[in-house]
């Protein structure tokens, strides 16, 4: 355990040996006190001249350790906020927002000081000194400023975590830190990771020629005592629920964290455990803040609603969930001892509206132990006060990406022996603790892997490309990636970019480097590029925005029985919206549309939270398509200062000309994702044959279109469940293909017959051809280009 003389003594020799610059931060004593106990305060000294002596450190620790909230303030207390800003980079949204406002907090400055950017939203101000943001925004800026000369430290927090964006972050910095240095304006790069396993980062030279220095903090974690199962059970859900049944009833005081694998789980064991365990706390609450208007009042457990429930994209796979849920609690045979203490069951994962997420940082109303279920978002972005025992469900939840085909599904799958030991580790923040594995020893030794596999090789690369073309990038395969993307991978990425007309002889066209600059896919970033005529932008813009939020019309609520009536109604209004003609062909994007458009208006009655419930919508999601909206707006409205810019956000319905040119937009963008249907209605009921794959694809029950089954259509992700499945799905037609998608077409010279023409009023000249389209060949009987 920190001993805080020690540290305080070392807090003073620190301030008398760095003399030059002391920034005086004024702390509460309370704070001061907490910060006291972090290992990493009693580092300081150490920490600071390595910085100060070398361009590149990397500092790693155990979680916990105040890496994040503290070494931020370690530069602003040494100067390095003076002139230019301390740039802090979360691979997590959710991390930037409560790390921003914890260091603020924890040093006396307001949100204009301490601030954070993050996709949707920010505070940050001229004044900004310490700015925390996802590694996606700090990739954006370094296109627009390549030296990011705002800065005098950049820190790359999470290192240990692999995501795409730091992994290309510390790729560039590897090159801006020396290219600053040559200026006169020196740029100190920190890379912080919870693992000591760093020699990617250290042993890859191409990244720095010369290794830099490692800063390891102690990591003064109490001991953990792990308990493995004897047997592994498959039901995982069932077991983390005895457990947590067990540890609360027979074992002291002292916070639950369970670990499960996404958020319908924890939804469902949530529910299972406040069924369990009620909450009726009788607790005083001085009401007006005047003594003797004391009033007794019931606090129950927080209140679960329909918002916290927006279910994972893939239904199907998520069934498994509703056999787990159906088990009968009489199943269970845990009995809780009479005087069990109340339980304060909180769930936890990156979807949650912000203001629920922060529950878990405040202590539960006198009386009741914690119990957090959350998805690996604890595992090293959040630590969670208080924490004794942990339960360790062993899996995660991971998009598994096919390289050639594109299918996405999602697997749970056992995580790997790092996580779990970050896992266990969280149970030894405050004192001694215990982890419950629920699997064998054997199961952690012979089937888990060392580590997982970094983000790169597991995802879509094409954005990144785009990016780094634009930042004339030329051989990406030499970039120094700390890890590299497989060949195939970058090559699909650019076949795709060529196809969608941004790149052209290995260079980024001009519409590709409009495109990037969109804080969206590139293929929406076109759809946006192509939208200036016929008022179509705000439509554009919102379905664009619509379709880079995740998860924004709910599936199936909850396993409540009340829940097939709400599903049924669902479905009929999601019928209606989907409208007839060329609207209904729009499809689900139609609904999309719509149902975001609708929200609005219900929005500005004050009504939003309501609708979104009675309709099936995540209100979170309306929120984030809103603000990514206006971001949109206000970017477009830069470049082309002629477009309109569309403050309001409601949205009436597009026309039926709208909708066609809509389609033809979507098409312009999703060109290589075109589906055919396939005529065997006994064996492939709902089939389609997609352009690039040679199994068959199915349309959804949840699509509108499985009541016309147009002929093509073209679709926004394909994901496998018990089939492979289209999801975002739109009809387009066949003539349109020569013009949006030309480079997958292969035509024939024009044909004599009927002769070509030229049309005065714009200027074109129209001919007609046959040909053939995409790697199945299907053939494009007299087309008109
Ligand atoms: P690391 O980055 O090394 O994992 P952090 O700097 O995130 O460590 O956390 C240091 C300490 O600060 C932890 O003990 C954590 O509990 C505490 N902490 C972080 N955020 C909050 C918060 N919002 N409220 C209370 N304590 C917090
Ligand atoms: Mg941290």
């Amino acid at each position: 355990p920190p001993e805080p003389a020690k540290a305080e003594k070392q807090i003073k020799k620190t301030a008398e040996r760095t003399p030059a610059v002391y920034v005086d931060v004024i702390r509460d004593k309370e704070i001061q006190k907490a910060r006291l106990k972090l290992p990493i305060l009693a580092e300081e000294q150490q920490i600071m001249e390595v910085i100060n002596e070398n361009p590149v450190v990397i500092i790693a620790g155990e979680t916990g350790s105040g890496k994040t909230t503290q070494v931020p303030q370690f530069l602003y207390e040494a100067g390095y906020a003076l002139k230019k800003q301390i740039a802090v980079t979360e691979p997590r949204r959710v991390a930037a927002v409560a790390m921003s406002r914890r260091v603020a907090e924890e040093m006396n400055l307001s949100p204009r000081e301490v601030s954070y950017l993050i996709r949707f939203e920010g505070n940050t101000t001229d004044d900004t000194k310490i700015k925390f943001m996802t590694d996606g925004v700090l990739l954006k800026e370094v296109q627009n400023d390549f030296l990011l000369t705002k800065y005098s430290v950049v820190i790359l927090d999470e290192a240990h975590e692999r995501s795409v964006y730091t992994d290309i972050l510390i790729g560039l910095l590897s090159r801006i830190v020396p290219l600053r240095h040559k200026r006169g304006d020196p740029l100190k790069l920190i890379v912080m990771s919870a693992t000591l396993r760093i020699e990617d980062f250290t042993t890859n030279g191409r990244l720095f020629k010369k290794a830099p220095p490692v800063v390891k903090v102690d990591s003064r974690q109490f001991p953990v005592t792990v308990h493995f199962d004897k047997r592994t059970s498959d039901d995982y859900l069932k077991a983390a629920f005895e457990k947590a049944v067990k540890v609360h009833t027979k074992l002291p005081e002292g916070g639950i964290l369970i670990f499960l694998t996404g958020q319908q789980e924890v939804n469902t064991l949530v529910k299972k455990l406040r069924k369990k365990f009620p909450l009726k706390v009788k607790i005083d609450e001085d009401i007006d803040n005047k003594p003797k208007k004391k009033k007794r009042k019931e606090v129950y457990a927080p209140e679960v609603n329909l918002d916290d429930y927006s279910v994972d994209w893939d239904n199907e796979a998520c069934d498994q969930d509703e056999e787990l849920s159906d088990h009968d609690d009489d199943e269970i045979d845990a009995t809780p001892s009479v005087d069990a203490q109340p339980l304060w069951v909180l769930p936890l994962y990156s979807l949650l509206p912000t203001h629920k997420q922060n529950e878990v940082f405040k202590a539960p109303p006198g009386g009741c132990r914690l119990c957090v279920v959350s998805t690996n978002v604890a595992e090293t972005s959040l630590t969670i006060p208080n924490i004794k025992y942990v339960v360790d469900c062993g899996r995660s939840k991971v998009k598994l990406y096919d390289k050639i085909t594109g299918v996405t599904s999602y697997v749970v799958t056992w995580t790997s022996k790092a996580s779990a030991d970050q896992r266990a580790g969280r149970a030894g923040r405050t004192g001694p603790g215990h982890c419950y594995r629920l699997y064998s020893s054997a199961v952690f030794n012979d089937t888990f892997q060392n580590f997982s596999v970094p983000e790169i090789q597991q995802k879509p690369v094409d954005d990144l490309f785009l990016q780094m073309k634009c930042m004339n990038i030329d051989k990406i395969v030499n970039f120094p990636f700390p890890t590299a993307p497989d060949l195939l991978q970058l090559k699909t990425a650019e076949h795709r970019l060529e196809v969608l007309e941004a790149l052209k002889e290995g260079k980024a066209t001009p519409l590709g480097k409009a495109v990037a600059k969109f804080p969206v896919l590139p293929r929406f970033g076109k759809m946006l590029a192509l939208s200036h005529q016929q008022d179509l932008l705000p439509y554009t813009i919102c379905l664009v925005a619509a379709l880079s939020v995740q998860e924004v019309l709910l599936e199936r609520p909850l396993h409540d029985a009340e829940d097939k009536e709400l599903r049924v109604k669902w479905a009929s209004l999601r019928r209606r919206w989907a409208g007839g003609g060329n609207s209904l062909l729009l499809g689900d994007n139609m609904v999309l549309l719509r149902a975001v458009g609708a929200a609005e208006f219900a929005n500005s009655e004050g009504r939003l939270e309501r609708f979104c419930r009675d309709n099936g919508l995540r209100a979170k999601a309306v929120v984030e398509i809103r603000k990514l909206r206006l971001q949109l707006t206000n970017e477009i409205k830069i470049n082309l200062p002629e477009a309109d810019a569309v403050v309001d956000p409601r949205l009436a319905p597009p026309t039926d000309l709208q909708a066609k040119l809509l389609r033809q937009i979507l098409l312009s963008g999703m060109g290589d994702q075109i589906a055919r249907k396939i005529d065997d209605k006994t064996k492939f009921k709902y089939g389609y044959q997609a352009n690039n794959m040679e199994e068959p694809v199915f349309l959804h029950s949840s699509s509108v279109l499985r009541r016309t089954l147009p002929e093509f259509v073209i679709y926004q992700e394909i994901y496998e469940t018990n089939k492979i499945y289209m999801r975002g799905v739109t009809a387009i037609e066949p003539e349109w293909l020569p013009t949006y998608v030309p480079h997958l077409c292969n035509l024939s010279a024009p044909l004599s017959d009927p002769e070509p023409f030229y049309n005065p009023s714009n200027g074109r000249v129209y001919c007609t051809v046959t040909g053939s389209f995409g790697a199945q060949g299907w053939s494009l009987p007299n087309v008109q280009i």
